[in-house]
């Protein structure tokens, strides 16, 4: 019931292939309920959804199987670069034996797209034909204006899919409801090596609390065991683009930048005046974060 802003921004990117082509667009959705998906389609210009409903679990054969179905005969699938669109986008892939296009940043024209590699170092431009399948870079495009439009809903059969699938859903451990989630949010806080150890991150969640921001981390962090992996920003973690981000004790690290720095405004606390995170800030705090965050 509910469509991450990462779908909003792949709807952005159909929208582009479809202007520079003339090709129709066409939403799938997959959900228990899709009423709301298919009325916020219509806003974002969508006029036809083909839509599953009545699924209540996250299953990635079952969902690729679905998509398979649905846009056998599209050119171009595109899906959110989430943790579910990149699982199943390669899946997809290798049923309609099309062309893969994985972490794209730029539409150059319908066959020409521009994806960032190497941890943000370099941008290759890859021409290619076929029936592509692409996935799209979290925090990089802009979401749809919302207009009056309303969408069409074609109901699809999920008939195909064989209920004794190879893979079987055990359980599903949803991560605490209190949290934020990382990729929706406005504004970030996120703490790096330089707190010291996780019984010091409660100043990272205290500041992000009085914000109302999520909570993020580097990977030093991540891989010491402090945080867990779902709060990693960067390369290896999560693409962020928040209207804020604060970075605390973290000294800047291109893979840590490469998930961070299209946010809006960036602020840095850091005690070495020379780290990099100060390169890509907008306001960068010089001083000792054990003084400064309770202030
Ligand atoms: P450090 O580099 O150790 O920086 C700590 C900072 O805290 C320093 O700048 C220091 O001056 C400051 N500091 C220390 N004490 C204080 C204090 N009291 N007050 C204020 N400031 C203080 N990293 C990521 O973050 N995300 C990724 O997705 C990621 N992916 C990677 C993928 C690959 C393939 C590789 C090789 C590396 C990846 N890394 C990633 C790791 C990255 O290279 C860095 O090692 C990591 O980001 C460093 O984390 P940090 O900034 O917290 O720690």
């Amino acid at each position: 019931g509910k469509v991450v802003k990462a779908a909003k921004e792949a709807v952005s990117v159909a929208k582009i292939i479809a202007d520079q082509t003339g090709k129709e667009i066409f939403g799938i959705a997959i959900d228990d309920n899709i009423d709301s998906v298919v009325d916020l389609a219509g806003k974002m210009g969508i006029s036809t959804i083909k839509g599953a409903s009545g699924i209540t679990l996250y299953h990635p054969t079952m969902f690729s199987r679905i998509i398979v179905n649905a846009a056998r005969d599209a050119d171009v699938i595109v899906f959110p670069g989430t943790v579910w669109g990149r699982e199943i986008a390669p899946q997809v892939c290798v049923k309609l034996d099309a062309t893969p296009l994985s972490d794209i940043i730029e539409v150059v024209d319908g066959s020409t797209f521009k994806r960032s590699i190497h941890g943000n170092k370099i941008h290759s431009t890859i021409n290619a034909s076929g029936k592509l399948i692409i996935t799209v870079r979290a925090a990089v495009f802009d979401v749809p204006e919302l207009g009056d439009g309303t969408a069409n809903l074609e109901n699809i059969s999920t008939e195909t899919v064989d209920g004794d699938s190879v893979m079987k859903l055990a359980e599903i451990l949803a991560s605490s409801s209190e949290t934020i989630e990382l990729t929706e949010a406005d504004i970030i806080v996120s703490g790096g090596r330089g707190i010291g150890g996780p019984e010091n991150f409660h100043l990272i969640e205290e500041l992000a609390k009085e914000l109302g921001a999520a909570v993020g981390a580097s990977r030093a962090v991540v891989d010491a065991g402090w945080r867990p992996h779902n709060e990693q920003v960067g390369q290896t973690g999560k693409f962020v683009s928040p209207k804020i981000y604060i970075a605390v004790g973290i000294s800047g690290a291109i893979q840590h930048m490469a998930g961070m720095s299209t946010s809006d405004t960036i602020v840095c606390i850091n005690k070495d005046e020379e780290a990099p995170i100060f390169k890509v800030s907008d306001y960068g705090l010089v001083g000792d974060l054990f003084e400064v965050m309770p202030k």
